[in-house]
């Protein structure tokens, strides 16, 4: 299903966690190491690569809220903390031979370019990773969202969601072994069942703009490559109507 030709440019979206290991908080650089090298991989496959990474690793607005802080000020050390993350990766994809471009949703010059879509689809033409960093650039969004974003305007055939299981569920795989697990769903059917799998303005805009989405397990090696030539287990959402 999910032919290389079909998907020739892809938005990958990773949490903040996915790049933790096994540690508790921050990156463990081995595994910044692995995902970049399983980057390189699908980019050798011919792949157009635009790339968002979470915060979540670092920090999270909702716990800053939680904790007392202003909800709008944890938000914006919530879109720092992707930053830290995309220069992380930015760098490892460097050192393997990747040429990759952090743009920042929040301007911050000195740091990284600034997003500018026409300048991004040029870096994506070029055959470089575009590293989509800071979210949406506002408070009270997602990473997800931003990922939905960066795809619809990007004119990206898929989303790719990376997450710390196979798929989609009907309920928490960790928690309830009789959870059923979908090949494929749509986006309805996602809202309608209220599953969490991005948050609802992600899943609607993803919808909308009829992006596909495909959600995997980025903590089993090498299931990365293999999901964008159409291997391995993965769920496909479709923007089909019911
Ligand atoms: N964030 C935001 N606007 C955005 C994207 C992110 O305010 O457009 C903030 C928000 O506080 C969020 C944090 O950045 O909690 C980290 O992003 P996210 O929780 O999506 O990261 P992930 O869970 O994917 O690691």
């Amino acid at each position: 299903m999910t032919g290389d030709v079909s998907f020739k440019r892809i938005l990958l979206k990773i949490s903040g966690e996915a790049l933790m290991g096994a540690r508790d908080y921050g990156l463990d650089m081995d595994m910044v190491d692995r995902v970049a090298g399983e980057i390189a991989q699908a980019h050798a496959q011919g792949h157009e690569i635009g790339l968002v990474i979470g915060g979540g690793n670092i920090f999270r607005g909702l716990a800053g809220a939680a904790a007392g802080m202003e909800r709008a000020s944890a938000d914006y050390m919530g879109m720092l903390a992707t930053v830290m993350n995309a220069l992380a990766m930015q760098n490892a994809l460097h050192r393997i031979g990747v040429d990759a471009r952090v743009m920042s949703a929040i301007p911050m010059p000195t740091v990284c370019e600034s997003f500018a879509r026409p300048r991004a689809v040029r870096h994506l033409e070029k055959g470089r990773v575009v590293i989509f960093a800071a979210g949406t650039g506002n408070p009270y969004f997602t990473t997800d969202t931003g990922a939905a974003l960066r795809a619809a305007e990007m004119g990206c055939d898929a989303l790719f969601k990376g997450t710390s299981v196979d798929g989609i569920y009907s309920d928490d795989p960790k928690k309830n072994p009789d959870a059923e697990r979908f090949d494929t769903i749509s986006y309805d059917e996602i809202l309608k069942r209220n599953l969490k799998v991005m948050d609802a303005a992600a899943i609607a805009l993803a919808r909308d703009n009829r992006i596909p989405l495909v959600v995997f397990s980025i903590r089993e090696e090498g299931m990365l490559p293999r999901v964008i030539r159409g291997e391995g287990r993965f769920t496909l959402v479709t923007p089909e109507e019911e």
